[in-house]
């Protein structure tokens, strides 16, 4: 067995092809086009595919605009998140006021009722504590506690780009939509120029129900099939605006080269391939597929999640200080087999990494499975945004991520 066989063009393929699709958000058509490729492509691999379909509101007709009004109008280029909350149709119109990160502490001192907050974020991803997060999803809490009618997001991570956020599976509480840093900047200027500055903010679309799948492809074991091995390419949704070529063709394709691969090495112990769904609003297509699905995956000796390994600095996340962590054994092994193969993929120890900075590991870290989770959002310039291009991929960087996991499956399955 040598880890050659694993072919960087393979991978390349699927994330061009995954990425294609554009942006596709949980049960858009795009979304279904990226379900269909995987289930197609596993498939090939001779894998026997399922999957967990899951019920998920969808925008359609969706009206997103962002004017400052008054003396000097002018339309400010914006994305919603991924469920905001609406607005009516005609939007609404209120004061602006600049609330820092939005942190809870940020809103102590400032009267934000029936206002329009504006705030960013910056690296690190999480906040000083678990309680002052970076996630806008927190953010657009916070200042729907303190009474904002909407917010206006940015990320200081790029100047132009737009990044955007799931926040959660229902819709969220207040309106909120994404802007570039450059953009916040003139709208901070016109702001402490004229603290009586109103914007007119519409996100307005039809709600409906729509369906999204976790999709599972089981290669059974020649000679221990009740144990297994899980190689989760995490998610194939995005967020709105996105193409999602790092975030996350790049685990899918990493999952999908290796259950080719797997299909020549055929191993002991079932593997079991899986792309979930509503990873960016909460991990929830994880977290059903971890409590539905038990009869899938058996007695799993390894829970291994790939989420955006193309990142300039890839690893495998640990969690909070004093939560509930990834396995340390694991991670070990495959931090030893990247180092042996003259990669760098290392253990990083964030003590700031909450739940939602686990990702789709979190649910199985939760019940107590031993799980992997390989990653580098840390490290993406066009993190969430609509820079997340194929175009811009480091090529060779997958293999950095597949060789060593293949290597970790091999030990795993004679143990
Ligand atoms: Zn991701």
């Amino acid at each position: 067995m040598s880890v050659q066989e694993i072919k960087v063009r393979n991978m390349m393929k699927h994330v061009k092809a995954i990425s294609a699709f554009g942006p596709r958000p949980d049960g858009t058509a795009a979304d279904h086009q990226a379900i269909s490729y995987i289930k197609a492509e596993l498939a090939a691999t001779g894998a026997r595919v399922n999957s967990l379909p899951l019920d998920v509101p969808v925008l359609e007709d969706e009206v997103v605009r962002l004017e400052i009004v008054g003396p000097a109008p002018e339309s400010i280029p914006c994305k919603p998140m991924l469920r905001p909350g609406l607005t009516p149709r005609e939007g609404i119109t209120a004061p602006l006021i600049f609330v820092g990160k939005a942190f809870e502490r940020d809103f102590t001192q400032r009267e934000v009722k029936g206002k329009i907050v504006f705030c960013y974020e910056d690296l690190p991803f999480e906040g000083p504590t678990p309680e002052e997060c970076n996630f806008p999803g927190v953010k657009t809490e916070n200042a729907h506690k303190a009474g904002a009618v909407g917010l206006i997001f940015s990320t200081r991570r790029s100047d132009s780009f737009i990044q955007t956020w799931g926040l959660h599976r229902e819709l969220d509480v207040i309106p909120s939509v994404s802007v570039p840093f450059s953009e916040l900047g003139r709208l901070k200027e016109r702001y402490e120029a004229d603290p009586n500055l109103q914007a007119h903010l519409t996100v307005h679309a039809r709600v409906v129900q729509g369906q999204s799948e976790v999709i599972y492809g089981v290669m059974p074991g020649l000679t221990r099939p009740e144990r297994t091995i899980v190689i989760y390419g995490s998610h194939h949704e995005t967020n709105p605006g996105t193409p999602g070529a790092n975030d996350n063709a790049s685990g899918l394709a990493v999952m999908l080269e290796l259950a080719r691969y797997f299909s020549q090495h055929r191993t002991d112990k079932t593997l079991v391939f899986v792309s979930t769904c509503g990873e960016e609003s909460g991990a929830w297509g994880s977290e059903e597929f971890v409590k539905q699905k038990p009869d899938v995956y058996g007695q799993c000796e390894a829970a291994l999640i790939i989420d955006m390994v193309n990142s300039s600095e890839n690893g495998m996340l640990t969690g909070a200080k004093n939560g509930k962590k990834t396995d340390v054994r694991l991670n070990k092994m495959i931090e030893r087999y990247a180092d042996e193969l003259g990669y760098y993929l290392p253990v990083i120890e964030e003590p700031t990494i909450t739940r939602g900075g686990l990702g789709d590991s979190f649910p199985w870290v939760e019940k107590g499975i031993p799980a992997v989770f390989i990653d580098g959002y840390h490290s993406d310039y066009f993190y969430h945004t609509n820079g997340d291009l194929f175009e811009v991929l480091n090529t060779n960087v997958l293999k950095a991520t597949a060789d060593p996991v293949a290597l970790a499956v091999k030990c795993i399955d004679q143990e």
